[in-house]
């Protein structure tokens, strides 16, 4: 990859997103569910209550807690990833949570827990907004009221050229100032992030065109979940009549 024109290997431009496909309504025994891909990376999502929360010591009498679990599938990597949690899945499972919660109403559930599990079924980077993707689609199946979808996307820097969603190959560009990574979430339809989060190194003045490509990727990306949902809609009402 030269970086004196931008050519990423798989043809696509600087501020192109990865074939996006979305399904919600994936796992039949979940309160809601809901898959969401960016090219090989795939992430399905599935939501359970609200329900008591037990221990009971835990509950908390003013709010619900959203309790979210991300992690990768043994065979979503190349080198096979030894089952259970870990460092990076604990991390991720906890920032997951921070994006979605400015979303959700958890004061109508109070002493309640929502859980929102997460796995990645196939790994090409950007795993963890795949996963904040599904896990908004999988929350407004379940029926819990939100304030706005969460839209999130990997955006970054290879050399000296801003880019979205990058691959796996990307991340691990190495040449000039390397490679930089930062995953953002939004709230659809307002001015708010809830997740930002750099991996690298990045100059001040190019932060303001990161959010610019942050507010367009998240409008796509807002439409595609939208659409998956308005699908599920019409297929349970075609299927009651
Ligand atoms: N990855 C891997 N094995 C692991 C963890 C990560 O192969 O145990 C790969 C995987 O493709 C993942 C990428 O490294 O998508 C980048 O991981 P990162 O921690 O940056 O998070 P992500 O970009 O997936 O949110």
């Amino acid at each position: 990859m030269t970086t004196k024109q931008l050519k990423r290997s798989d043809g696509r431009k600087a501020n192109e997103l990865r074939k996006m496909t979305a399904k919600v309504g994936v796992v039949p025994n979940a309160d809601g569910s809901a898959m969401f891909s960016f090219g090989d990376t795939v992430a399905i999502a599935a939501v359970y209550g609200p329900r008591q929360l037990h221990p009971q010591h835990l509950q908390n009498p003013s709010t619900g807690i959203l309790r979210c679990v991300y992690d990768l599938l043994s065979f979503s990597v190349y080198d096979r990833k030894r089952p259970g949690p870990s460092r990076r899945s604990n991390e991720i499972s906890k920032v997951t949570g921070w994006a979605l919660e400015p979303a959700v109403d958890l004061d109508a559930f109070p002493n309640t827990v929502i859980d929102v599990q997460i796995y990645i079924l196939q790994a090409d980077a950007g795993t963890r907004t795949a996963g904040i993707n599904a896990a908004s689609m999988a929350l407004a199946h379940a029926g819990i009221p939100m304030r706005d979808l969460v839209c999130s996307v990997a955006l970054g820097k290879i050399d000296k050229d801003l880019i979205a969603d990058l691959t796996k190959e990307e991340e691990d560009f190495k040449e000039g100032e390397g490679a930089t990574d930062f995953a953002i979430a939004k709230l659809a339809t307002c001015d708010e992030f809830s997740l930002l989060q750099m991996d690298g190194k990045i100059q001040p003045e190019k932060v303001k065109e990161i959010t610019k490509m942050a507010e367009e990727t998240c409008k796509e990306i807002y439409e595609v979940q939208k659409k998956a949902l308005k699908d599920v809609v019409e297929s349970d009402m075609e299927e009651k009549k």
